[in-house]
């Protein structure tokens, strides 16, 4: 018996498989889709199974296998079918793929740190009366008492009594000891809720959803913010599981939304594996073994838990679809979306994508009947969408209102008084944005990257917000030593410090990445807010997701400028969902809600569709641009992207890629560049960028994966390819 290993050989991951022999005492144990060792020249590699068969083609002496890794499959049938498809559409070499989608513990990487966790635990060995009997002294008996006949407790229980009488008891023969396998992650335990008595639109939707059972079905479940989209979800699921069917759920970050996995847990018994970036690498292997052994039934989890090996899937649901999270930026840069739509059609199963402001792609998709279209236009308690206002900044400032204008102020003083919750959205971290010195004119930058550096003032220093470079601050002025350092612009801890000098009474609590960083601290912030143990709360986006805080009746925007301004054919589509989403923070139970939003362009469109709570016309608005300067959806979009620490050399070679591109491409394909990317210097490395229009191109991904293996051999320059940007 012959088994085909798949290595991962060179730190550029090139694929290969190689026979090796199974030797006599594996031959019954060993499968497709578990690791194995084998020998590789002088070296021991890790890699998988990949095909078990009777004769090899080559003609050399076969090597045998030195040692089966794992117990279990780990790559089953449809997890092999998913690493190709992910080849194909991302260009990464399988090995990679397979690695993406399998949590630390399971790569076929040295990576023996992760293991199994085990308790001991104590139960009786003898009837109850003639332990008693057996006992020899009352501390013997103290340990006796917790247990019973039908009783088992973890030995660490006994051993706080005491460690010597525990272990008497066991070599007497009155206790017996056991190991068993832990796991490290346990969902909290709460109270179960009935379901929700569903409004109209509601059961409409669920129905809808419903009648695609068992179907290969993509469905929009397009809602306005807190129209009780998750309630569908909970419902639907419930119906799914009569079928004995498993449920796949993913969110953009469950970090910031703790309420979701409770919802689900409040509903659900202990029938739930979760999986996101916050497990330890340890918890996140114990939440994969539940998943494959088939012990949970709904799996909740971030990006990568598109990847769980869940069996029997009756329905996948995206919620917040449009979230920028579900495509992954480092290679293999794959989109969830393709992932789940594969998904669906391996199980036959409904996809569900849910949102408020899903993406021009998305949609369009929905308009032209390929996905389903359900839309809820009313939030549950019936209460409106919120009214908003926008402020005109460059008036405000003008008025000596530099920091937050006069209305806002006013409407926050009101809230204060009535006792009720705001919340205030400040893109950016830190203190200061830019400091100047006014004698000559010097910027802090950063020394690695085309940026300035941001001032933070609690921890005294100057930081760039793309590679970590820190810098103490002096004040003066490094370069013509003035006393002369100005602070200008405005970051979330600013902000803090002018809100508490303007509302002394209030209290204020700060959420970005500076006051999150510690574990729990997120967790504290969030819960405090919901205790209204807080008045105000500031933050970066992150207040714009998917929390429900009832008591907040006024959401204040500051910057609502700075996405706009990012040079990206998407940053009109992602204000808007980020500047709808939250908003729509605000007036989410029976309080009417309010929104101020403050900018420099009072007439920019996008932002007065915001205003107007209007996604339709938004839509419409920015299908046209989209069209006229062939973007997506009209058009698919390729990045290459070449990197070099030499500056002449990732020119010479940007522009060698594109005359190769013209002669390999479909004439029709446009090829825009080379340009200098819009972070032209990241920790010192050169970005060009070149960009590709494209509607049918047959030779795109050969020619793309041909220029992909061209530079594996060069280590002065890397290419990055983004097949679907
Ligand atoms: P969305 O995700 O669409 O923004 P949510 O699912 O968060 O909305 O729902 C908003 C609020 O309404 C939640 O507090 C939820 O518990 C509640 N809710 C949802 N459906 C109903 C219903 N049918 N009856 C009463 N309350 C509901
Ligand atoms: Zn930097």
């Amino acid at each position: 018996m012959i088994a085909s290993v798949l290595l991962e050989i060179k730190a550029k991951s090139v694929d290969k498989t190689f026979d090796y022999k199974i030797p006599e005492n594996l031959k019954s144990s060993l499968k497709v889709g578990m690791r194995v060792l084998v020998p590789f020249g002088a070296q021991k590699l890790e890699g998988y199974c990949l095909k078990i068969k009777e004769t090899s083609n080559g003609s050399y002496e076969l090597k045998e296998i030195i040692e089966q890794l794992d117990q279990e499959v780990i790559l089953n049938e449809e997890l092999m079918t998913i690493g190709l498809f992910m080849k194909s559409i991302t260009l990464t070499s399988l090995s990679n793929a397979y690695s993406t989608m399998l949590p630390t513990a399971l790569k076929a990487k040295k990576n023996k740190n992760i293991s199994k966790k085990y308790e001991t635990f104590l139960s009786l060995n003898v009837s109850y009366d003639e332990a008693l009997f057996l006992c020899k002294n009352e501390i013997q008996k103290e340990i006796l008492s917790l247990l019973d006949e039908s009783i088992t407790i973890p030995k660490k229980e006994a051993n706080h009594i005491s460690v010597s009488a525990t272990k008497t008891l066991i070599k007497n023969g009155i206790v017996k000891e056991k190991k068993e396998e832990q796991y490290r992650y346990q969902i909290g335990l709460y109270e179960k809720t009935k379901p929700k008595i569903l409004n109209e639109e509601q059961q409409k939707a669920k129905e809808k959803i419903l009648s695609y059972q068992n179907q290969t079905k993509t469905i929009l479940l397009h809602g306005v913010t807190g129209s009780g989209k998750t309630e569908i979800y909970m419902q639907v699921i419930e119906q799914i599981q009569r079928e004995n069917k498993c449920a796949l759920i993913l969110v953009p970050e469950i970090s910031l939304t703790p309420q979701f996995v409770e919802n689900f847990s409040k509903r659900f018994d202990n029938q739930i594996a979760v999986l996101h970036s916050g497990l330890s690498g340890g918890e996140k292997y114990d939440e994969w073994r539940k998943i494959m052994r088939g012990e949970v039934k709904i799996v909740i989890g971030a990006r990568s838990a598109i990847f769980a090996p869940l069996k029997n899937i009756g329905i996948i649901i995206i919620d917040e679809c449009h979230s920028d999270s579900y495509k992954q930026e480092n290679n293999p840069k794959y989109h969830v979306l393709d992932i789940a739509t594969k998904r669906s059609e391996y199980h036959n199963c409904p996809l569900i994508l849910g949102s408020a402001t899903p993406t021009l792609e998305v949609m369009a998709r929905a308009e032209k009947k390929v996905f389903e279209l359900v839309s809820l236009r009313k939030r549950v308690h019936h209460n409106p969408l919120p009214t908003c206002i926008l402020v005109d900044k460059k008036e405000e400032v003008k008025k000596g209102n530099v920091m937050i204008s006069a209305i806002l102020e006013e409407k926050i003083n009101d809230r204060l008084q009535k006792q009720e919750q705001i919340m205030i959205l400040l893109n950016r971290r830190g203190h200061s944005t830019i400091i100047e010195c006014s004698s000559c004119g010097y910027t802090y930058k950063c020394p690695y990257c085309d940026i300035t550096l941001t001032y933070h003032k609690t921890s005294k220093n100057l930081r760039c917000h793309y590679c970590g470079y820190t810098k103490y601050i002096d004040h003066l002025c490094p370069e013509c030593k003035e006393d002369a350092l100005n602070y200008y612009g405005m970051g979330t801890e600013k902000l803090e410090l002018t809100l508490k000098e303007k509302f002394p009474s209030a209290r204020i609590v700060r959420m970005d990445t500076d006051t999150t960083s510690k574990k729990g601290s997120l967790e504290r912030i969030m819960e405090g807010f919901q205790n209204h143990d807080y008045d105000i709360l500031i933050g970066t986006q992150m207040i714009s997701k998917g929390l429900d805080f009832p008591n907040v009746t006024l959401v204040g925007i500051l910057n609502a400028d700075a996405t706009l301004n990012i040079p990206d054919f998407r940053s009109g589509e992602k204000t808007f969902a980020l500047l709808y989403q939250a908003s729509g923070r605000a007036g989410r139970n029976n309080l009417p809600g309010e929104v101020v939003i403050e900018t420099f362009n009072k007439d920019n469109k996008i932002l007065n569709f915001v205003a107007n709570q209007d996604y339709t016309s938004f839509y419409r608005y920015e299908m046209q641009i989209r069209k006229q300067l062939k973007y997506p959806p009209y058009y698919y979009l390729a990045q290459i992207k070449i990197k070099s620490k030499e500056y002449e050399l990732a020119r010479a070679e940007a522009t060698k890629v594109v005359n190769y591109l013209k002669k390999n491409l479909n004439p029709m394909t446009i090829i825009l560049g080379p340009t200098t990317a819009n972070m032209f210097r990241i920790n010192n490395v050169y970005h060009f960028e070149i960009m590709l229009k494209y509607r049918f191109d047959e030779k795109l991904k050969r020619t793309l994966q041909e220029l992909d293996q061209i530079f594996i051999m060069n280590k002065k320059v890397d290419i990055d390819i983004d097949i679907r940007y």
